[in-house]
């Protein structure tokens, strides 16, 4: 690129006020929220990274659409243009709209899943697990060595150890594999990207064993952009090919549209085999609505068929993974420490290198969450030891890494936003050792993440 400013695609036609709050303030706030960022109003948040999920801007090309919807509860045409939209790019011969990507999983695991049956996917999203586990089937991840360590830099870090894969299969039996999932990006694995290599080598192994192969496709377009970027032969391909050749070598997929769709709401589940379709709508009909509109309205319907059409743009992309990128060889080159490379949709920061003074169940993540709070009034979320350390059998031992994500959403700040949360994080270099650890004062199970209160350790 000519030029270093990440300049934003688009310019605003209607503002989000931001309330201003002071340190003393935003003191006050957490102390009274039990220093936990998720009981906070998000008022009193300035820069809101907690998630990426439905907390996009719409275009004006969206807000218009909301106009087109059509309530008619059966065969809307607002229903035709969503089918349309998914199909032109995952051309799948059924599209199931759901409310959320859970909602597609809900319905996939509950006819394909039950005890004895085990799921491997490279990492699978801690809804998809806890819907395939609810039905006493067993969720595992197969992602490749490199995937498992924040310094490694191999290029599709969410990759599928391919060869555990065949193994497993081998070992078990394809009669207990009843579906294979790939998660693309590796939402989990740090928004890391799978190659077009690996979805066809996974592809092709699912289909020798005669083993239903999907994509989780959550980020669909950024993971294309990492294709068009990094592997061999791809980089003339438009955004929109690399979709539909990664779609061609699945079976189905599940979606949750609150990400790449540019949603604020929104899902679906789609497939080839029409007798799993038939089954999928048999239930979907049970929580979800008739199947031409899942759980959703008309006018979230047209919302997402025409994100989709912005979410496959070249400049789109090129703006949302630099300005991830931005930010996050921001910190790196600042020497704080990140996961590398950066992903697509969020920096993550190794909280438990950053703030190696405190021990892992001293909560290092939380205090740099309770920090970035307190200096900036930035919402950042822990993934760490608050959320996985708790043990079924009540003990507590320290996760595998702590760290904190700063997660963009889409469309939504401007490069001064991100330069501010830089600044903080660079004032917070100069106070880092002094951070307290932080004690759980309240823990209800199960999730406790979402609700505990905490008190700073003195
Ligand atoms: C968000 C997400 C889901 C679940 O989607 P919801 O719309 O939040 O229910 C599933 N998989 C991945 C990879 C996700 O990021």
């Amino acid at each position: 690129m000519e030029f270093k400013t990440v300049i934003e695609p688009f310019r605003i036609h209607s503002v989000e006020p931001l309330k201003l709050t002071t340190h003393s303030q935003r003191k006050t706030i957490i102390e009274k929220a039990g220093y936990n960022v998720f009981n906070l109003r998000s008022e009193d948040v300035m820069i809101d990274l907690l998630t990426d999920s439905g907390t996009g801007a719409m275009s004006k090309s969206q807000w218009a659409a909301l106009q087109n919807g059509d309530e008619s509860y059966a065969g809307s045409p607002s229903w035709q243009r969503f089918d349309s939209a998914v199909k032109n790019l995952f051309p799948f011969n059924n599209v199931i709209p759901t409310h959320q990507g859970r909602a597609a999983e809900k319905i996939l695991f509950s006819i394909l899943g039950g005890p004895g049956k085990v799921v491997p996917s490279n990492t699978h999203f801690d809804t998809t697990r806890a819907n395939i586990e609810f039905t006493g089937a067993k969720a595992v991840d197969l992602v490749i060595e490199q995937g498992r360590n924040p310094q490694s830099l191999h290029p599709f870090k969410g990759n599928m150890d391919v060869e555990k894969l065949h193994d497993l299969i081998e070992e078990i039996g394809s009669e207990h594999i009843p579906i294979v999932m790939m998660t693309v990006t590796n939402n989990s694995g740090g928004g890391q990207p799978v190659s077009m290599e690996n979805i066809r080598e996974t592809s092709q192994l699912c289909h020798r064993f005669g083993i239903p192969f999907f994509l989780d496709g959550c980020r669909f377009a950024e993971n294309s952009w990492f294709i068009q970027e990094r592997e061999s032969g791809y980089s003339q391909v438009p955004i929109s090919d690399i979709v539909k050749e990664m779609a061609s070598l699945a079976d189905g997929m599940t979606m949750s549209a609150k990400k790449d769709p540019l949603g604020n709401i929104g899902g679906w589940l789609a497939m080839n085999d029409d007798t799993l379709a038939k089954e999928a709508r048999r239930l979907l009909i049970l929580t979800e609505g008739f199947p031409t509109y899942g759980g959703l309205a008309g006018r979230d319907l047209e919302a997402i068929a025409v994100g989709l059409t912005e979410a496959i743009s070249q400049d789109y992309l090129d703006y949302r993974i630099a300005s991830t990128r931005y930010l996050g060889h921001a910190l790196h080159d600042a020497d704080i420490p990140v996961v590398l490379p950066i992903g697509g949709h969020a920096v993550y920061i190794d909280a438990r290198s950053w703030l190696g003074h405190l021990s892992p169940l001293q909560y290092p993540g939380q205090s740099l969450c309770v920090a970035l709070y307190v200096e900036g009034g930035i919402r950042s979320c822990e993934i760490g030891t608050v959320m996985f350390g708790l043990q079924p059998d009540g003990k507590e031992v320290p996760a595998a890494m702590d760290l904190v994500r700063l997660a963009i959403p889409r469309r939504t700040y401007t490069q001064s936003h991100i330069d501010y949360v830089v600044e903080v994080c660079l004032k917070l270099k100069d106070i880092i050792t002094s951070l307290p650890g932080y004690t759980i004062t309240s823990e209800p199970e199960p999730l406790r993440h979402f609700s505990a209160r905490f008190a700073p350790l003195v």
